[in-house]
C-alpha cells in the first residue's frame, strides 16, 4: 500500500498570515518546521495503519518548504518546481490514496485562512464544469484521473468542510477555526498533530478495508472558466491558443482530461502574471 501526502502550507498549524508562508520572511522558518511536523504526523498515521510506502510532495510555492532533515526517515520527498503534476506530483506512480496536509479553502470563502485559488494576486474565481472549485477540487480531479482517491485532509475548518462537501466521507483534521481571512483560533501543534495522526491512520485503515471514498472524477471533456482580478491578466492569458474570452476578466477552455485542464490552467495563470 503506497500513500502520497500532498502538502501545502496555508492550512498548516498556526499559520494565519502570508509572512508565515513566504520564503525570506523572518517568521517563515518557524512555519517550515511546523509544516514538517504536520506532515510527519500524517506519515506516522499512515504507517501505523499499514502503509508500506509513503511519498510526500511539497506543493507550496516553489516546493522547497519541508525540512528534509526533520522528515520521518521512512518517507521520501518530492521537492522543487516545476514538476509534471505540480502539487500532486507522484499521484500517477502506483499510489493507492492521497492525503492532503495543510490545505486551504478556495478563493471567496468567508472566514477561511489565506483563502485563494492557485494565485491570490491573479485568480478571482475558478469553475470546473460550472462548479466553483479550489485547489482541493482541482488537485483531487488530477488524482481521480489516475483512479486515486483523496482520503484525508488537514487545514482550517473551511478547508475541511470544502473537501468533505466535494469528495464525500473523507477523514478531516481541523487545525484552526478562522474568524477572518487572517485571524483564527489555532490549536497548538501537540493537539493538531495528534488529530492529523489519528485521521491519517483512520483513513488508511478504511482504505485497507475497502471503505475509501471514490476517486473524484468530473465528467470529461472538462470545461474550465477562470475569472482574473484584472482584465489585462486575461489579455496575457489569451496568448494561449484554444482559449475563449466570454468577458473582460474571464477566460474559458475545454480539456480532454483533468491533467490537461490542470496544465492549461497553470499556463494561463502563469501568463496572466503569477
Ligand atoms: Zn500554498
Amino acid at each position: 500500500m503506497k500513500i502520497l501526502i500532498a502538502a501545502d502550507m496555508e492550512g498548516v498549524t498556526g499559520v494565519v498570515h502570508w509572512d508565515h508562508v513566504t520564503p525570506g520572511h523572518q517568521e517563515y522558518p518557524r512555519f517550515r518546521h511546523l509544516m514538517t511536523g504536520d506532515v510527519n504526523a500524517a506519515i506516522r498515521g499512515a504507517f501505523e495503519a499499514g502503509a508500506d510506502e509513503v511519498v510526500v510532495t511539497d506543493g507550496h510555492d516553489d516546493g522547497r518548504n519541508i525540512l528534509i532533515e526533520e522528515l520521518d526517515p521512512r518517507a521520501r520527498l518530492n521537492a522543487g518546481r516545476p514538476s509534471p503534476l505540480a502539487m500532486v506530483q507522484g499521484t500517477d506512480a502506483g499510489v493507492n490514496a492521497v492525503i492532503f496536509v495543510g490545505y486551504h479553502a478556495r478563493v471567496g470563502t468567508p472566514h477561511a485562512i489565506l483563502e485563494h485559488t492557485w494565485s491570490s494576486r491573479c485568480v478571482a474565481g475558478l469553475w470546473l464544469n460550472g462548479q466553483p472549485m479550489g485547489e482541493i477540487g482541482l488537485n483531487a480531479a488530477v488524482c481521480g484521473h489516475f483512479d486515486v482517491p483523496v482520503v484525508m485532509v488537514s487545514g482550517d475548518e473551511c478547508a475541511c468542510a470544502e473537501a468533505a462537501e466535494l469528495l464525500g466521507s473523507i477523514e478531516t483534521a481541523v487545525v484552526k477555526r478562522a474568524t477572518g481571512r487572517m485571524a483564527a483560533e489555532c490549536l497548538p501543534p501537540e493537539e493538531t498533530q495528534a488529530a492529523i495522526y489519528s485521521s491519517a491512520a483512520q483513513a488508511v485503515s478504511c482504505l485497507r478495508a475497502g471503505d475509501a471514498p471514490p476517486p473524484f472524477r468530473p465528467q470529461t471533456p472538462i470545461n474550465i472558466a477562470v475569472e482574473f482580478v484584472h482584465s489585462e491578466m486575461a489579455d496575457r492569458a489569451m496568448i494561449l491558443p484554444s482559449l475563449s474570452r466570454p468577458e473582460g476578466k474571464r477566460i474559458e477552455f475545454v480539456a480532454d482530461d483533468a491533467p490537461t485542464a490542470y496544465r492549461l490552467f497553470q499556463a494561463a495563470v502563469s501568463l496572466a502574471g503569477d
